[in-house]
C-alpha cells in the first residue's frame, strides 16, 4: 500500500491518483495565496523496491516551466544526503521515475533548509560570541523575522548588508548564507578577520520564514512577491521587506547581496544595477573589481551567462538590489545560484546542492575583503 504525505515544513503536492505505481498521478502545489507553483516536497512510504513512475500532470503550468528542461529532481532516504533521480519533461508532463530502495523515500524539488535549521543556524551564530540576533518584527502568520549583527557596529565601519531566501522556494540561498556565517564566525579566519576590522554585516538568513515553512514557490502567506515590494512595502501585506528596509534606512548600507537561486539558468551569476537612475563610473568599477574576485575565489562563478542587463534608467526599482543600489548609491547586487547544476563544473549525481551553495557562500567573502577599500 503506497502512501504520499506532505505534513512537515515545506511540504507540498497534489495527490490525484496513487492506486498504480507506475502511474502515479501527482499535480504541483500553487502557492497558498498565489498563482506561482514549481516547488514540491513529499514523502513516499510503502514502495520499496518497485519501479515508481510519478507524473506531474501541470508541470507545463509552472512559474517557469523551461525549469523543466535538463531539470533533475533531488531525492532522500534520510533528509540529509540528497541525490539526483531520473527526470524527464515531455509533453507537458514532468516524470520522476525511481525505484526506491527503503519503505521511505523523500522527493523534492531542491534539497530542502528547513525551518529547524533556521533556527539551529541562529543559535549556533549566536554561541559564537560574535553575533548578536534582533528581531524586526513579525511575519504575516507571526514568525519572526531575525537580522544577525556582526561586527562593531561603529559609525566608521562599513555597512554590509545581506539577505536571503524572498523567494522561499531557493532554498539554496539560505544554504549559502550557512557557509558565509560559518567563515565569518571562524576568528582562526584570516578574511573574516580583515573584513571585521573594517565593516560590521547586517545578514537576514530567511527573508520569508512564512513562505519557506508553506511550501510556497515565490510568494509570502499573503500572496506577494518580496522581491516586487521593495518601493511600496505595508506592515500588513509585506511586513518582511518593510522592517527590514526600515532598518537599512537607519543603518545605512555600502554593499548588499539578495541571494536567489533561479530555476532555468544552469549557472551561477549576479545582476547589477546598471539601470537604476543614481548608476555611475565608480558603480561600474566596483562591479567589475567585485566579479573578478569572486571568480577567483570561486571557479562557480562565472558572468558570461546571466539576465539581460537593463538599459540606463529602465531599471524595476521594486527588485531588492535596485531599490537599495538607487537608495544608497552603492555596490548592490542579486546573486543567483542554479536549481539545475552549474554547467561549467557539472556534478551528474548530485546537482547543485546544500554543499556547493556553501561553499559559494564561503568564497564570496574573499569577494567582498577585495572591493572594501572602495566601497565608500
Ligand atoms: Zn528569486
Amino acid at each position: 500500500m503506497l502512501k504520499i504525505s506532505t505534513r512537515f515544513h515545506a511540504g507540498s503536492v497534489i495527490v490525484n491518483d496513487l492506486s498504480d505505481p507506475q502511474n502515479i498521478r501527482l499535480a504541483l502545489r500553487p502557492d497558498n495565496a498565489a498563482a506561482f507553483a514549481q516547488w514540491f516536497y513529499f514523502r513516499l512510504q510503502g514502495a520499496a523496491y518497485q519501479n515508481c513512475v510519478m507524473h506531474f500532470e501541470n508541470a507545463a503550468s509552472a512559474a517557469y516551466p523551461e525549469g523543466w528542461q535538463d531539470y533533475q529532481a533531488r531525492a532522500s532516504y534520510d533528509r540529509q544526503n540528497w541525490f539526483c533521480v531520473p527526470t524527464s519533461y515531455e509533453n507537458g508532463v514532468l516524470t520522476i521515475n525511481h525505484t526506491p530502495l527503503s519503505n521511505s523515500v523523500y522527493y523534492a524539488y531542491f534539497e530542502p533548509y528547513s525551518g529547524e535549521q533556521h533556527l539551529n543556524l541562529l543559535g549556533d551564530a549566536q554561541g559564537s560570541g560574535l553575533c548578536q540576533i534582533d528581531d524586526l518584527g513579525s511575519t504575516v502568520e507571526g514568525r519572526d523575522i531575525n537580522l544577525l549583527t556582526i561586527g562593531n557596529q561603529v559609525e566608521s565601519d562599513l555597512k554590509i548588508w545581506i539577505t536571503a531566501r524572498q523567494h522561499p522556494g531557493e532554498t539554496m540561498a539560505e544554504w549559502f548564507v550557512e557557509g558565509l556565517l560559518g567563515r565569518l564566525l571562524d576568528p582562526q579566519d584570516p578574511t573574516a578577520r580583515a573584513l571585521l576590522d573594517q565593516a560590521t554585516f547586517y545578514i537576514v538568513p530567511n527573508m520569508n520564514p512564512d513562505g519557506a515553512a508553506l511550501g510556497n514557490l515565490r510568494t509570502n502567506a499573503a500572496g506577494a512577491n518580496l522581491n516586487r515590494e521593495w518601493e511600496n512595502p505595508t506592515a500588513e501585506r509585506s511586513p518582511e521587506v518593510f522592517y527590514v528596509r526600515e532598518k537599512m534606512l537607519e543603518t545605512g548600507v555600502d554593499l548588499f547581496l539578495d541571494i536567489h537561486g533561479d530555476e532555468s539558468l544552469p549557472y551561477i551569476f549576479v545582476a547589477g544595477t546598471e539601470g537604476v537612475p543614481t548608476y555611475n563610473a565608480r558603480i561600474a568599477a566596483l562591479e567589475n573589481r567585485f566579479k573578478a574576485a569572486f571568480a577567483a575565489a570561486s571557479p562557480d562563478f562565472q558572468d558570461e551567462e546571466g539576465y539581460p542587463k537593463a538599459a540606463p534608467g529602465q531599471a524595476d526599482l521594486s527588485w531588492a538590489n535596485n531599490w537599495v543600489g538607487n537608495r544608497f548609491q552603492c555596490l548592490s547586487y542579486t546573486l543567483e545560484m542554479p536549481f539545475k547544476d552549474n554547467n561549467n563544473l557539472p556534478d551528474d549525481d548530485f546537482g547543485w546542492n546544500g554543499q556547493r551553495s556553501l561553499r559559494l557562500g564561503e568564497a564570496v567573502l574573499s569577494a567582498v575583503l577585495a572591493v572594501l577599500p572602495d566601497l565608500r
